[in-house]
């Protein structure tokens, strides 16, 4: 049974048009290899899939074609070709070599706040673009978060779709994210849309500026009590030479109560004192 009734994709074997590479990464269901279109020599990066895995969460992969398919901004990772085999699903997708920002936060320690502002405020503009289609994320964190080029000034792209969701299709309610980002009102299996792609980038923004995460618990019960009550500090003397601008958009991006919380574009338009462009 295919797992997708599509006319774009192909039933041949992807082996005729790319030549796999080397892996680029790995997940719970699939692999991310490098590729060389036979005819163009283009790179790309194609993630390979095994759908004996998925048993029974094809529609959650269905979900993150049709999701990528719908999508064209220069910040979010571009679709450019799908192929399947009886065992395989393959994705083929623009390649990103500039790794993970969790790569690089682990590299430099922590971000200037411009450097830090310049990240968000890319991310921002992509999240905005996909909250305006209806699509939640769901999953922004660093890993899912990769840079366009090695160089310093590369552009970031949101990558990683297994997990959005469309917020028509009804009320988002599975639990599910990464426990270190997810957001309170998901933990307490309340209705939940768009908000918590805003607290992921609370803590996002939080942790490229001081390196750590502000939840922490080696027990993950104890973390989501924290996340629960909301309660984080910026502890000195971390976060002592940090601007009260960039403490003030964090606090309106972690903010509990969904409904209070900063929605993409007040984000985008939060005073920045270091750089002509807002943000914080
Ligand atoms: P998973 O759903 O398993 O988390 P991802 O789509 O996040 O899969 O891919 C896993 C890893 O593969 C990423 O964290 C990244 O390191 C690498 N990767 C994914 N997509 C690309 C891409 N387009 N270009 C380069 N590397 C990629
Ligand atoms: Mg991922």
């Amino acid at each position: 049974m295919p797992l997708m009734r599509d006319p774009r994709k192909k039933a041949e074997d992807i082996s005729a048009a790319y030549e796999l590479k080397e892996k680029l990464g790995e997940g719970s269901f699939s692999e991310v290899r490098v590729a060389q279109h036979i005819r163009s020599r283009r790179l790309v990066a194609v993630k390979c899939i095994r759908k004996r895995a998925l048993k029974g969460k094809e529609s959650m992969l269905e979900n993150e074609i049709a999701v990528l398919r719908r999508i064209n901004h220069e910040n979010i990772v571009s679709l450019l070709d799908t192929f399947e085999t009886p065992s395989k699903l393959y994705l083929v997708m623009t390649l990103l070599t500039g790794g993970e920002l969790l790569d690089r936060i682990l590299e430099r320690g922590s971000y200037t706040e411009r450097d830090a502002s310049r990240v968000i405020r890319q991310v921002l503009e992509a999240v905005k673009y996909l909250h305006q289609l209806g699509i939640v994320h769901r999953d922004l964190k660093p890993e899912n978060l990769l840079y366009d080029t090695p160089l310093e000034d590369s552009k970031i792209v949101i990558s990683d779709f297994g997990l959005s969701k469309m917020e028509d299709q009804g009320v988002l309610s599975t639990a599910c994210g990464t426990p270190a980002y997810v957001a309170p009102e998901l933990l307490q299996q309340k209705t939940y849309g768009k908000e918590v792609d805003l607290w992921a980038l609370g803590i996002i923004s939080f942790i490229l500026l001081c390196g750590y995460p502000p939840f922490y618990d080696e027990n993950d019960t104890q973390l989501y009590k924290q996340i629960i009550k909301a309660e984080y500090e910026f502890d000195s003397p971390y976060w002592d030479e940090i601007s009260d601008s960039a403490k003030d958009f964090i606090a309106h991006l972690l903010q509990k109560d969904p409904e209070k919380r900063y929605t993409c574009e007040q984000a985008l338009q939060h005073p920045c004192k270091h750089t002509s462009h807002r943000c914080f």
